[in-house]
């Protein structure tokens, strides 16, 4: 099969559809590989890496006009949609449900469109999105520790504390993927940390993993405020699929919240989980309310586009391999779970949930 790759032409956006490695893997199963020249250059995928791993390096036209399958990481932009042909196959992340546009485009290009948000696993999960959530995670401890420096407008705290100095004090508002590698970043910085979750399996699943290093709590409303008011940093990492995030901070526990204190707002794609939080970007990351630094960049992940890269890769490389190995229709039918990914399928709309929300015939 002909794979192409084109270089992500999203604002800030250096992620990169397959990396060197899988170019290669690919190769070896026999598929020609089309790289738009400079696709990994930001990353330090250099040209170079890609013609060694067996791919021929073309111009955007090319990747588009000559790919049975094309691998991308954002959804494709309007100019892109242009370029999708039918009988092509689209395999990226679509997130279609708010966006009319591009469902109209995709509906009209005839192709193949499966989106990474919505493949699915044997337990219910969603193993394309997991990855980004385990790079949030982890990034929101050393982004709220950067934000708790006093020059980043933070009380002046260390995570970790010293000899003979108390430990910085994190609550985690979520014990999900986000919230589990947050947890583990924190304590491995030596901080002091409660966990608060609605699912009781999910704080069964801490405890015994942590025992008494961490301290899990069932988040009700009164936990989640007295917690709120002894804490150094904040991280939001609730979410309810399918719905804006719940809103488990008020505009008035944030104004008693300690001054310097800071609020890493994880779940802000979906609206966030203070009342006082809003989308901000990685140009300008924070703002402050009632002396609260807030950090709510709504791709976190950006920020470290190699490693969410390589991270992204390692989970869909199978998924790729089968496509290509097998062929799209076979794998779809061999794999009710890849078949989940599919949103639209030549002109057809095929994800129950996108056609809800636009009102649209599936
Ligand atoms: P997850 O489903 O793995 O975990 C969510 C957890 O929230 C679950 O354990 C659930 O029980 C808990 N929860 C739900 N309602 C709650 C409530 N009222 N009180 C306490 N706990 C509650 O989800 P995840 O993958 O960890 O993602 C968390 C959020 O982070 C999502 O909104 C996701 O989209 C977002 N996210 C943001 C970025 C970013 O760059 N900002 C990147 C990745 C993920």
């Amino acid at each position: 099969m002909r794979i192409g790759v084109p270089r992500e032409i999203k604002n800030h956006e250096y992620r990169v559809g397959l990396t060197p490695a899988s170019v290669q893997e690919l190769v070896g199963h026999g598929h020609a590989l089309l790289v738009e020249a400079g696709a990994g250059e930001a990353i330090g995928y250099h040209d170079e890496l890609y013609r060694q791993a067996g791919a021929e390096l073309v111009a955007c036209d090319q990747v588009f006009s000559d790919s049975d399958l094309v691998i991308k990481v954002k959804e494709p932009q309007a100019e892109e949609r242009l370029r999708l042909r039918p009988g092509q196959t689209l395999f990226t992340y679509l997130h279609l449900a708010p966006d009319p546009a591009q469902t109209h485009d995709l509906l009209a290009s005839g192709a193949t469109c499966i989106a990474y948000e919505t493949v699915t696993d044997a337990a219910g999960r969603l193993p394309l999105l997991a990855p980004m959530s385990e790079v949030a995670g982890r990034m929101a401890i050393q982004a709220g520790a950067s934000c708790l420096e006093k020059a980043h407008g933070g009380r002046g705290v260390l995570l970790g504390g010293v000899p003979g100095v108390p430990q910085g004090r994190v609550v985690i508002l979520g014990g999900g993927v986000v919230g589990s590698n947050a947890l583990a970043m924190a304590v491995g910085l030596g901080a002091q940390v409660q966990v608060l979750d609605k699912s009781a399996d999910v704080l069964r699943r801490l405890d015994a993993q942590y025992g008494n290093r961490i301290q899990t709590l069932y988040a009700t409303n009164s936990a989640v405020e007295d917690v709120l008011l002894q804490a150094d940093l904040v991280v939001g990492a609730v979410l309810v699929p399918g719905a804006s995030a719940p809103r488990l901070i008020s505009a008035e526990m944030v104004s008693r919240m300690p001054s310097g204190s800071v609020l890493v707002d994880v779940a802000i794609d979906q609206g966030g989980c203070a009342e006082t939080s809003h989308a901000t970007t990685h140009d300008d990351p924070t703002y402050i309310v009632d002396g609260v630094v807030h950090y709510c960049v709504a791709n976190m992940p950006g920020a470290v586009a190699r490693t969410a890269t390589q991270a992204l890769n390692n989970a869909t490389l199978p998924f790729v391999l089968a496509l290509a190995n097998q062929g799209v229709a076979a794998a779809l039918r061999a794999d009710p779970h890849l078949a989940n990914g599919l949103n639209v399928s030549r002109g057809a709309l095929c994800n129950r949930e996108v056609g809800a929300s636009l009102d649209l015939p599936v």
